[in-house]
């Protein structure tokens, strides 16, 4: 699905110094390519502060506690999603409401988060599923109207760009209150271990979220706010410091070969390709997710595995009916587009490193599939 090794050895003399140098300096944790990280990710996404943390589920706790929400708030959150998202709404003794998403886009459904805002709503949590950006500008309104927050988790989508109608643009995971991300090896800036981090242009909200990623502490010794230990450490930062600056590069990769893989799928009608809404940047890819009709998905997963050819299936299972999530009162039918989607996407190998040939076995072999059974 990915290959970490091919990556790794285009850019291998300049990472290999850059864990040098933090060899040299042992200053392993909160060292000076942590601060050097942090400066250049505000820079590239065009946003006040970035609090760098531990992973990605991390910056999402770490988000929502900076927001002084009460036990039973809750957090309007899309069915479709990775669990991580809901686990640390539950965790915190939050309410995850989730709603159902858009067929097309995978997106959270604005008309189903309309619906589900009760008086106890107090933030919309969009995720900018398999790097497409979710539908911020009606999001921000309703919110906006409503008085609640927004936490954008960007964990897939770092780079994409979201347009406003006024033609404004804006990287994914900076419009809403806080966004968050995580640097995960095979996310799309990805570290050799764990990272995460939060970004946001409040001033408020970045002095909370420097407390609790550090036991709450300002002062030495001085615990104002209950926090967590999350920290970014310098092997990680200096690795994401290198690659932070071939991200768009990486991002362009992964546009040119969904584009070679919609040429190749696009006169199949058992086949739907990935929906973009808007521009060429807003989609970075981070998943190439095909839709397979007529039922025959897992079919396909067996007869790719037996050709040796990677793909997964994100996500098997709606978090509705997960058991950790299940709620009795919650039934399937609030959920149609989310259930299909389950059994129905199938994820190719998506990467900086895939080549034409590779893109065109894997097609040919999917094609022959869908045309035979
Ligand atoms: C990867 C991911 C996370 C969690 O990131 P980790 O760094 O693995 O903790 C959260 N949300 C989504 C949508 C993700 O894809």
């Amino acid at each position: 699905m990915v290959d970490l090794k091919g990556q790794y050895d285009f850019i291998k003399d300049e990472i290999d110094q850059a864990l040098d140098d933090v060899f040299q300096t042992t200053s392993f944790i909160n060292g000076i390519a942590v601060q050097e990280f942090q400066s250049n990710l505000e820079h590239y996404l065009g946003v006040k502060h970035v609090i760098p943390c531990a992973n990605g589920t991390d910056a999402l706790q770490i988000a929502l506690m900076s927001l002084s929400l009460s036990s039973g708030d809750e957090v309007i959150t899309p069915n479709f999603t990775f669990a991580a998202t809901v686990e640390v709404i539950a965790l915190l003794k939050l309410k995850p409401i989730l709603v159902d998403v858009d067929p097309k886009t995978f997106m959270l459904n604005v008309d189903e988060v309309e619906k589900a805002l009760t008086a106890k709503t107090k933030v919309i949590l969009p995720v900018h599923l398999f790097g497409q950006c979710a539908p911020m500008e009606s999001l921000l309104a309703l919110a906006k109207k409503h008085k609640i927050y927004v936490l954008e988790d960007n964990a897939q989508a770092l780079g994409a760009v979201y347009t406003l109608s006024n033609g404004k643009k804006a990287k994914a995971g900076t419009l809403g209150h806080i966004g968050a991300t995580s640097f995960f090896p095979s996310k799309n800036l990805g570290a050799y271990g764990d990272g995460g981090a939060i970004f946001t242009n409040d001033d408020d909200l970045a002095h909370h979220l420097r407390g609790i990623v550090n036991h709450g502490m300002y002062k030495r010794y001085h615990h104002d706010v209950v926090g967590v230990n999350s920290r970014l450490d310098s092997f990680q930062a200096a690795v994401l410091n290198v690659k932070l600056k071939y991200l768009d590069f990486y991002n362009e990769k992964r546009k040119t070969a969904a584009l070679h893989y919609n040429k190749a799928f696009a006169q199949s009608d058992t086949l739907i390709t990935p929906h973009r809404e808007g521009e060429c940047d807003s989609h970075v890819y981070h998943q190439y997710t095909l839709q397979i009709k007529k039922g025959n998905r897992d079919k396909l997963v067996q007869y790719l595995e037996n050709q040796g050819i990677p793909c997964g299936v994100y996500y098997p299972i709606p978090l509705h009916q997960q058991k950790a999530y299940a709620d009795p009162l919650v039934e399937d039918s609030k959920f149609p587009n989310t259930i299909q989607l389950c059994k129905e996407v199938i994820s190719l190998p998506m990467h900086t490193e895939l080549t034409l040939d590779q893109i065109e076995f894997i097609s040919k072999q999917i094609l022959s599939f869908v045309n035979n059974v």
